[in-house]
């Protein structure tokens, strides 16, 4: 907290100092800085309320992660808000049960549920996605997915592809406008610019998405970079699936390179998120890079376990 207040206080002090430090801006900025405080302590509390794997229906208050970024999740799943001039964006859903907590949370930031704009999903599971109807419905708005899966949240029903296939029930299907998003694809909603970042392997239609946020103290570049992790039922052998496990390396290296100031994931321990929390600041967690390093470990064992199993 400390540390990140200071470098806004920098901030705050080179902008007075260029605006030649009028009373009204000094109290603006200083009004600024009571809010940042209290933000934090939120982040704080969501680190010391919340355990690492938590309950995924467990609401927990929302929390500003950086600039205009928000934790809207729950414990135990992350919903991101994202806030721009003409409206919000918002990154995942939760559970269906979940889906509530979070829709209380964007009303407790004092946005209507016409004001988000669209909901973007990362993959096809219905702990992240199983709220796309109920939220569909609430708000209004359009339904972007990764282009591959599509079909699962249109019928609600499992790809047979997914090394998970058969683990979960039904979602309920998303009825209303639903759109698929190429990889690299600019969407632009609500003055807010995100990328699309295909990065298939834990499910096939596995989507991360990547924004500019921005504070007093400049501009970062965060990544929501989806699951990665080669779980799967217990008959599925991802040694059977040579194409599947091309495709899991593919969408590891793309993320890889990726410009990401700030990594956030689906499931907050997954990047540390609880730890960082309780520092006061999202910043100075693990990177792409590391995230990317660690699946490709994960998936290496994997393989080599279902070999020595052969
Ligand atoms: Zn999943």
């Amino acid at each position: 907290m400390e540390r990140a207040l200071s470098v806004k206080s920098l901030a705050v002090l080179a902008a007075l100092a260029l605006s030649g430090c009028n009373i009204a801006a000094a109290a603006s900025q200083a009004s600024a800085k009571v809010e940042d405080a209290h933000h934090s302590d939120d982040m704080v509390r969501f680190g010391k309320v919340c355990e690492d794997f938590d309950d995924w229906d467990k609401p927990t208050a929302p929390f500003q992660i950086h600039g205009d970024t928000w934790y809207v999740g729950t414990c135990g799943i992350t919903a991101i808000l994202i806030r721009g001039k003409d409206g919000a964006v918002l990154i995942d859903t939760g559970t269906d049960k979940g889906a509530q907590a979070i829709a209380a949370n964007i009303a407790s930031l004092g946005v209507k549920p016409g004001g988000i704009k669209a909901i973007l999903g990362s993959h096809e599971h219905y702990d992240h996605v199983g709220g796309l109807a109920r939220l569909q419905a609430l708000t209004g708005a359009p339904v972007l997915v990764g282009a591959d899966a599509l079909d699962v949240i249109r019928t609600g029903r499992d790809d047979p592809r997914d090394p998970q296939a058969g683990m979960h029930a039904p979602m309920a299907p998303v009825t209303g406008t639903l759109r698929g998003v190429a990889d690299g694809e600019v969407v632009d909603i609500a003055g807010i610019k995100l990328t699309a970042l295909a990065t298939a392997g834990h499910t096939i239609g596995a989507t991360s998405w990547q924004w500019q946020s921005c504070d007093a103290a400049g501009c970062l570049t965060l990544v929501y970079a989806d699951s990665l992790s080669p779980v799967s039922a217990d008959a599925y052998r991802f040694t059977d699936h040579p194409d599947y496990i091309a495709m899991f390396r593919k969408g590891i290296a793309r993320l890889r390179p990726v410009a990401c100031d700030m990594l956030l994931t689906p499931h907050p321990s997954a990047s540390d998120m609880l730890t960082r929390a309780r520092t006061g600041t999202m910043v100075g967690g693990p990177t792409c890079a590391d995230y990317a390093d660690s699946k490709t470990k994960a998936l290496d064992e994997r393989l080599a376990k279902e070999a020595a199993a052969k």
